[in-house]
C-alpha cells in the first residue's frame, strides 16, 4: 500500500475451494449423507489485490499451507475497508469466515462488501450473469481457460504444473473484477461514500471525482435536493442539504 494512498482500501478477492469428496451409491439424484463424506470442501487458495497496488496475491495450501493461507486472509480482511468479490457475500466470504473458525481466528476487523454478482442482478437483464459471459460481453480481457474439473483433481495429486495454472486463474479473476467494477461502477447503489475516506465531502461518492455536473433536483417527500453526475465515472447523488421543503403539510 502506498503512503501516500488516500481513499478506501478496496480489496478484490476471490478463493477457490476443493470439491466434495464422498462416498455415492449412483450418479443422479444422490443426496450425500454427511457419514458419505470422505473429505470435506476446503479453500484451496486465493487470490487478492488492493486496488491502488499493481501486485497481485495469491496464496495456497500447496506453496503456503494452509496456516499460512488463512492468516494472510484474515489480516487482508482486517486491513480492508472494502472487499469486493462475485457471489462473495453467499461464497467466499462465509467459507473463509469457516476456515477463521476452524483455525480457532477472531473474526477480521469489519468491512463494507460490494459483490458485483448483486450489482450484476439488480441492475442489468443479461441472460447469463457468469462472470465469463458478462467479461466477455463488456469486451473486458477473458478468463483464463482452465481444463476444468481435471486441473482440480491434478492440483490435488500437489502437480506443481497445475498449480501453476490455478495461480493464473485465480489471479486473472481478481483483476478482471477490477475491470468490471470500473465499467458497473456508476450503477452502484450504497457504494461506501468514498467522501468519508478522502475527507473531502463535496465529492462523487462512488468514485471521489470533484468534477460534478449539476443536473435538475431529486424531489422527495422531504423537500428539493440539487442533483448532480459525476464527470469522471457517471455516478448520480444529490446534495444532502435541503433547498426547499415542503412545510409542516403531510399527505394523510
Ligand atoms: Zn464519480
Amino acid at each position: 500500500m502506498p503512503n501516500n494512498f488516500i481513499g478506501p482500501r478496496i480489496l478484490s478477492l476471490d478463493i477457490e475451494t476443493s470439491p466434495v469428496v464422498a462416498h455415492a451409491w449412483g450418479l443422479f439424484k444422490q443426496t450425500v449423507a454427511i457419514n458419505q463424506i470422505i473429505e470435506h470442501p476446503r479453500t484451496m487458495c486465493f487470490a487478492a489485490k488492493w486496488m491502488h497496488e499493481k501486485k497481485v496475491r495469491f496464496y495456497s495450501e500447496f506453496e503456503h499451507g494452509p496456516e499460512v493461507m488463512f492468516h494472510a486472509a484474515h489480516g487482508l480482511l482486517s486491513e480492508a475497508d472494502v472487499v469486493m468479490h462475485y457471489n462473495g457475500d453467499r461464497f467466499d466470504l462465509p467459507r473463509l469466515n469457516s476456515e477463521f473458525l476452524i483455525a480457532g481466528l477472531s473474526p477480521p476487523a469489519p468491512y463494507q462488501s460490494i459483490d458485483l454478482l448483486k450489482v450484476m442482478r439488480k441492475n442489468f437483464g443479461f441472460p447469463s450473469n457468469k462472470l465469463a459471459y458478462i467479461t466477455d460481453r463488456l469486451g473486458l480481457e477473458s478468463k483464463v481457460k482452465h481444463s476444468g474439473h481435471d486441473l482440480w483433481i491434478r492440483c490435488l495429486a500437489s502437480d506443481p504444473k497445475a498449480w501453476a495454472e490455478m495461480g493464473r486463474y485465480n489471479r486473472r479473476d481478481v483483476t478482471l473484477l477490477e475491470d468490471l467494477y470500473e465499467k458497473v461502477r456508476p450503477w452502484i447503489k450504497n457504494h461506501p461514500h468514498v467522501g468519508l475516506y478522502t475527507g473531502e465531502p463535496d465529492c462523487c461518492p462512488n468514485c471521489g471525482g470533484v468534477d460534478l455536473m449539476r443536473q435538475g433536483y431529486a424531489l422527495t417527500s422531504m423537500g428539493r435536493f440539487q442533483r448532480y453526475q459525476c464527470r469522471g465515472c457517471g455516478t448520480w447523488s444529490r446534495s444532502s442539504r435541503r433547498e426547499s421543503g415542503v412545510g409542516n403539510t403531510q399527505i394523510k
